[in-house]
């Protein structure tokens, strides 16, 4: 059996972005920091792989630079019930990687400043043993004083060790056809398309259209996200998909070549939910990603920071009880931020629905101030939510 300071399961952003502000924070930590990943980078991750601003924020804080090829986007299309379309603009609103490359700098990255990574070595079991957890692969058997839960939406560590809430679980289906067999422009107008219409009829969630490489060839990456408790089915989810994509590709659906539709699941944040036990702290999609868009990356970096300070202070301390950690995600900037959009799914894909687009779509202004609030940028993401909420309707009343 070996023994480790810290166990980070799964390497994914969160799973790496622990470890490196870990070892930003403790460079001594360097031999004692070991990451387990069932997979072998660079591995295939479905997403659509959208970095939002903040993202290259909490990139650049690390210093990796983004060096994996990418396609930048300036403006969205956005369509909202009952008919009506909105159109943003904002240089730089969105980077679209593919998440094998980058989840592989990322890993690089953390390996490079010395985290012990293990690939193909999947965690099958995890026990509470006094002073630790024993955490048992494939391969081996290791015992940590600290285990980080960085292994995804189906989390073996949360479900183990912290507790589970299926509700919670949201899912997303999509597929990545190339552009020159669509009629889309959003490719050469560097744009991305959001379509909520379906939630006039039950669906909870969006469908999108997202420019990116897939080997260096331009593609449009499609997709559905739907949160748990819609009354559609998988099979109405999948017509509803591929009715989009006979509009990108100006064909009836019946015409639509045999399409790969790849799906996986989201588990959403829900305020309150423990995100920790003793000796052990959940980052990333295993803590909960942020329920209204899905989008998960740049929060699974936050994650990583704020455990990362967490880690640190328990191996002083040496007290791993963890029992404020979930408070501490929920009072940072980020917990505030996943707790808002956790609510804003109520009223955007509730009864209610059709008031709630109505009025965002109703000003310019006030769609700024979201998409900056939402993409982290000008520090909007920080500030308190009566000063949003007095921006919001200041801007309201200009617009
Ligand atoms: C279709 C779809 C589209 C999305 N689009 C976007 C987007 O455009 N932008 C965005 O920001 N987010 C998007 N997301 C969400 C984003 O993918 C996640 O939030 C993000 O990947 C979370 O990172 P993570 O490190 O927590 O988990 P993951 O990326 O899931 O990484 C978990 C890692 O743990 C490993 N692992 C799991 N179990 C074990 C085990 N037992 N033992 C060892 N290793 C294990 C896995 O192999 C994996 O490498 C999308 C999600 C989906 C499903």
């Amino acid at each position: 059996m070996h023994a480790r300071d810290v166990v980070i399961i799964g390497s994914g952003p969160a799973g790496s972005g622990t470890a490196l502000h870990l070892l930003k924070r403790e460079p001594a930590l360097a031999g004692e920091l070991l990451i387990l990943e069932k997979a072998r980078h660079p591995r295939e991750r479905v997403c659509a792989g959208g970095l939002i601003p903040h993202t290259l924020h909490c990139l650049e804080e690390l210093e990796i630079p983004l060096t994996v090829s990418h396609v930048r986007v300036d403006r969205a299309q956005v369509r909202v019930p009952p008919n009506r379309t909105v159109w943003c603009a904002d240089g730089g609103m969105c980077r679209v990687v593919r998440r094998d490359a980058f989840d592989y700098m990322l890993v690089q990255a953390a390996r490079a400043r010395g985290a012990e990574v293990r690939e193909g070595e999947k965690v099958l079991e995890l026990v509470r043993e006094g002073e630790g957890i024993r955490v048992v692969t494939e391969k081996d058997t290791y015992r940590a004083r600290v285990v980080v839960g960085a292994d995804g939406s189906g989390s073996r560590v949360r479900r183990q060790l912290v507790g589970d809430d299926p509700s919670a679980v949201a899912k997303a289906l999509m597929c990545d056809i190339p552009l020159e067999r669509t009629i889309w422009n959003g490719f050469q107008e560097r744009r991305y398309d959001f379509n909520f219409l379906p939630v006039s009829h039950g669906l909870r969630g969006y469908l999108w259209a997202f420019p990116c490489l897939v080997e260096g060839v331009p593609h449009v990456n499609v997709g559905i996200y739907s949160l748990s408790n819609t009354c559609l089915t998988r099979a109405e989810l999948q017509r509803l998909l591929r009715h989009e994509l006979a509009c990108l590709s100006g064909l009836v659906p019946a015409r639509l070549p045999s399409l790969r539709f790849r799906g996986f699941p989201i588990y959403g944040y829900r305020p309150g939910r423990r995100l920790a036990a003793p000796h052990v702290v959940l980052v990333g999609d295993a803590a909960g990603a942020e329920p209204l868009m899905g989008e998960g990356i740049s929060f699974a970096l936050e994650y990583g920071k704020v455990a990362a300070r967490t880690i640190q202070d328990a191996l002083w301390r040496r007290r791993f009880e963890f029992a404020e950690y979930t408070e501490t995600i929920a009072q940072s900037w980020f917990g505030k931020k996943l707790a808002r959009l956790y609510f804003a799914t109520r009223l955007f894909y509730g009864t209610t629905a059709r008031l709630w687009f109505a009025l965002a779509a109703r000003s310019h202004r006030l769609q700024a101030i979201g998409l900056k609030w939402y993409n982290g940028v000008d520090g909007w993401h920080q500030r308190s939510g009566w000063a949003a909420l007095r921006a919001v309707l200041f801007a309201s009343c200009r617009g």
